[in-house]
C-alpha cells in the first residue's frame, strides 16, 4: 500500500490540453482538501475561459482523425486502461477517499464499479451497428447508421469521482467522439489521474481534454455556446441542470442529464424483512447517503413499520464513525460543513413537525464535517425531508396503509430516478413496476448500478441513459440514407 503522499504525488495537477500537461493561463491555482480534516492535500490548475476555449480547440483537431480510428483500436485503448485502472485500484481507491471521504472499502467497490465502464465499453465500440431495409414503396434501400456526435463537454459531480468521470469518458471515446471533462471542483484529482491513465494506454492527443477550475459556470458558458460544439453530459444537481439545458438550448445540443432523486424505499407488509433491512442499509448508507440513488423515503407499511425502525437503528447505531482511511468505517465525512448543516436543517424540520429521532439528529463534533448515522420516524406530510435530496446517512421512515397509498406517496414528487421495493407478492412487484414513475427500480434488492444497466431517470431526474447498450447512443446520432433499386 503507497503513502497517502506518494498517492497524491503521482497525480498530474495541470490541465490536460491536445496530450500536454499545462498551467492555467493566467497561473492560477486552487486548493483540494480532505473533508476528513479539511486539510489542503493537493493543488491543481484553475482553469480559465481561455482553457476551456484551448481544450475545445484540441478536441475538435482531433476529432476527425479519431472518428476514423478502427473501433477496434478504440477499444483496445480502453481497455488498456481498464487493466492499468487494475493494476493500480488500491492508489485509486485511496485517492478517492482522501479527496472525496468514502469509506476505503466503497472507494474499492468504486474502482470495480467505475472501472467497468472502461471494459463495457471496450467491448461496445465494435458492436455498434445500423439497420438496412427497403423502403415501404418498394422503390429503393434504406440504410441507417451511427455516427460520432462530435465534440462533447462532460461536466462529473464530486461524489464518485471515478464512476461519474468513467461513465461519460468511456462511451464517448468509444464512439468515436472527442471530448473535454470538467470534473468536480471539490474532487479533481482523480480524473486527472485517469486522464493521465488513458494517456499511458494509448489515448491520441486531444482525445480527451481536462479542464479543471473553481468557476464552473464562467469556464462552461463560453464552450456550451461555441457552435463546435455537439454535445453536453451533465451529471449534478437538478437546478444546475436546468440552467445548462436551456444554455445548451441555444446551440440545439445533443444533452444527457443525470439529475438529482428522491427514491422511495417501499416495504410492504409481507417483506422479507431481513432482506430489507440490509437493503436498506445499501441503499441510504452506501457513500454515506450522498448519492443520487440513495434511498431518501422509507414509506412502511404500518403494520412492519415499528418493527423495521428498530433493526434499522440497530444497525446504524453501530456504524463506525470515522476517516475514511481507517479500517471498518461506515459513516465517513460529508463532502463539506454545507451538506452537514443541510442534514441538520432537514432532521429539524422533520422534528419541529413531528417526528422522532431514533438515533443520531447531529452533527459529529471532531474535526471534520460528519453527521451522525440517524433514523427519524414517524416523519409527517410536508416535512421537507421528504421533498429534497438528503445527500447524507439519515434514514426518514413514514408510513402507509395500502398499495395504493404507498404508490401515490411514492410517486409524489417532482423526480423520477430510482425506486426500491420489498414485498414477497410477484404480482405486487409487476404492479409497482408498471405504476411506479421511475427510471430504475430495485425490486427486493438495494443497490442496482452497474455499467451493463441503463442509468437515468423520468421527469426533473434527467434525460438520457448512461450504461449498457444504450449507454453509447448517447454519443452516436443516426444517420439515413436512401438509394434507389437499379
Ligand atoms: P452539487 O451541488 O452536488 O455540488 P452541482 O450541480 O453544483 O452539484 O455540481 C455538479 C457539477 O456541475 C460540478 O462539476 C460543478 O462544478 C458543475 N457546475 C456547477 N455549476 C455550474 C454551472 N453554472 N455551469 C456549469 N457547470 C456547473
Amino acid at each position: 500500500q503507497a503513502s497517502e503522499q506518494a498517492v497524491l504525488d503521482a497525480v498530474p495537477d495541470g490541465l490536460l490540453v491536445g496530450g500536454g500537461w499545462r498551467p492555467a493561463a493566467s497561473g492560477r491555482t486552487f486548493d483540494v482538501h480532505d473533508p476528513a480534516t479539511g486539510a489542503v492535500i493537493r493543488t491543481v490548475a484553475d482553469g480559465g475561459v481561455e482553457d476551456g476555449a484551448a481544450a475545445l480547440d484540441a478536441a475538435v483537431e482531433a476529432g476527425p482523425a479519431w472518428a476514423r480510428t478502427a473501433p477496434r483500436v478504440r477499444g483496445e485503448v480502453l481497455r488498456r486502461a481498464f487493466d492499468l485502472l487494475q493494476q493500480r485500484r488500491d492508489d485509486v481507491a485511496l485517492l478517492m477517499t482522501l479527496e472525496m471521504g468514502k469509506p476505503l472499502a466503497e472507494s474499492q467497490a468504486e474502482v470495480t464499479y467505475g472501472g467497468e465502464f472502461l471494459r463495457w465499453f471496450s467491448e461496445e465500440a465494435v458492436r455498434v451497428a445500423g439497420r438496412y431495409g427497403t423502403n415501404p414503396e418498394g422503390t429503393g434501400r434504406m440504410t441507417v447508421s451511427q455516427h460520432p456526435v462530435g465534440p462533447c463537454y462532460l461536466i462529473t459531480p464530486w461524489n464518485f469521482p471515478l464512476a461519474m468521470a468513467t461513465r461519460k469518458i468511456a462511451p464517448a471515446l468509444t464512439a468515436g467522439c472527442t471530448a473535454v471533462v470538467k470534473p468536480a471542483e471539490l474532487t479533481p484529482l482523480t480524473t486527472l489521474y485517469v486522464a493521465e491513465l488513458l494517456r499511458e494506454a494509448g489515448l491520441p492527443d486531444g482525445v480527451l481534454n481536462v479542464v479543471t477550475t473553481s468557476t464552473a459556470g464562467d469556464v462552461s458558458g463560453p464552450v456550451i455556446a461555441d457552435p463546435r460544439l455537439r454535445k453536453l453530459s451533465f451529471t449534478g444537481s437538478t437546478p444546475v441542470g436546468k440552467q445548462l439545458l436551456k444554455q445548451a438550448a441555444d446551440g440545439v445540443l445533443r444533452t444527457s442529464m443525470e439529475l438529482g432523486g428522491n427514491a422511495p424505499f417501499l416495504v410492504f407488509e409481507d417483506a422479507d424483512l431481513d432482506a430489507a433491512v440490509a437493503g436498506a442499509m445499501l441503499a441510504k448508507f452506501r457513500n454515506v447517503g450522498q448519492a443520487c440513488t440513495a434511498a431518501n423515503r422509507f414509506l412502511v407499511h404500518e403494520r412492519v413499520a415499528e418493527e423495521f425502525a428498530a433493526r434499522v437503528t440497530a444497525e446504524v447505531r453501530g456504524f463506525p464513525v470515522g476517516r475514511g482511511t481507517e479500517e471498518g468505517v461506515r459513516i465517513g465525512p460529508l463532502i463539506d460543513d454545507r451538506a452537514v448543516r443541510k442534514a441538520e436543517d432537514l432532521v429539524g424540520d422533520a422534528v419541529g413537525r413531528g417526528a422522532e429521532v431514533l438515533t443520531g439528529g447531529a452533527r459529529v463534533e471532531r474535526e471534520g464535517t460528519f453527521y451522525a448515522g440517524t433514523v427519524v420516524t414517524g416523519v409527517r406530510p410536508g416535512s421537507e425531508i421528504l421533498r429534497q435530496e438528503i445527500f447524507g446517512p439519515v434514514l426518514s421512515i413514514s408510513t402507509f396503509g395500502d398499495e395504493d397509498e404507498a404508490v401515490a406517496l411514492a410517486n409524489d414528487t417532482e423526480y423520477g430516478l430510482v425506486s426500491y421495493a420489498f414485498t414477497r407478492d410477484a404480482d405486487r412487484g409487476q404492479r409497482l413496476v408498471d405504476r411506479l414513475e421511475t427510471g430504475m427500480m430495485g425490486l427486493n434488492v438495494g443497490v442496482i448500478s452497474n455499467a451493463g444497466a441503463p442509468f437515468g431517470g423520468v421527469k426533473q431526474s434527467g434525460i438520457g441513459r448512461e450504461g449498457g447498450l444504450e449507454g453509447i447512443h448517447e454519443y452516436l446520432s443516426t444517420k439515413y440514407t436512401l438509394t434507389p433499386d437499379p
